[in-house]
């Protein structure tokens, strides 16, 4: 799927766009771009495997979930991360016509990605791109859902079969809110960075 069509469909719904061809250029990208601000993570295997904490933290005060100062818990963390300067995740899914899907257990992630920074960056690999919404909706609640909850050990359906999603009502569920970004939301600068590689889930 021609990374440039999505581009285009992003930069008409309000996103700037950058695309890069490895994640070792986009991560380079982010390090010399955001500098000197406070900076909050949401849950994102795709940040994990760009070592973004490790890259913006030397310029940065960087709060991610995924690594809790000592002392701090997950939620306090995740609760820093909802007023940092800049925000930054990744999504389930992005369709060709430029909506966005995330879906989340918790809320850390779609809360920070919808207000209180200045700036919300989205990272997203070539293996979440999907023609249509509808498609992107699927592939959030079939594919990345079921991934992550194989990748977190948890004893659900999906985890356990790896097939599909079973709509569950698993105790440790990771499904409960699922967000569409229709277009940029007003009032925040936006930027998706497209890597031409799989990332994440
Ligand atoms: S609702 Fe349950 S079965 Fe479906 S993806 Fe989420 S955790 Fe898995």
């Amino acid at each position: 799927m021609a990374m440039n069509q999505v581009m285009e469909a992003l930069e008409s719904k309000g996103y700037t766009v950058h695309i890069f061809s490895t994640a070792r250029e986009a991560s380079a990208y982010l390090a010399r771009t955001i500098r000197g601000k406070t900076v909050g993570f949401g849950d994102s295997a795709t940040l994990l495997e760009m070592g973004l904490y490790k890259a913006l933290s030397p310029d940065n005060e960087v709060f991610d979930p995924q690594h809790c100062p000592e002392g701090s818990d997950f939620h306090e963390t995740a609760t820093h991360c909802l007023t940092t300067d800049v925000f930054l995740t990744s999504v389930n899914a992005l369709a060709r016509t430029g909506e966005m899907v995330n879906l989340d257990g918790t809320g850390n992630r779609i809360a920070g990605s919808l207000f209180g920074h200045r700036k919300v960056v989205f990272v997203v690999g070539r293996n979440k791109l999907v023609p249509t919404l509808d498609e992107a909706i699927w592939r959030t609640r079939n594919i990345a859902a079921p991934r992550n909850a194989k990748r977190l050990g948890l004893r659900t359906p999906c985890a356990l079969r790896g097939d599909r999603c079973y709509d569950c009502s698993s105790p440790e569920r990771i499904c409960n809110g699922l967000l569409v970004y229709l277009r940029k939301m007003n009032d925040l600068d936006a930027e998706v960075i497209l890597i031409d590689e799989d990332m994440g889930l």
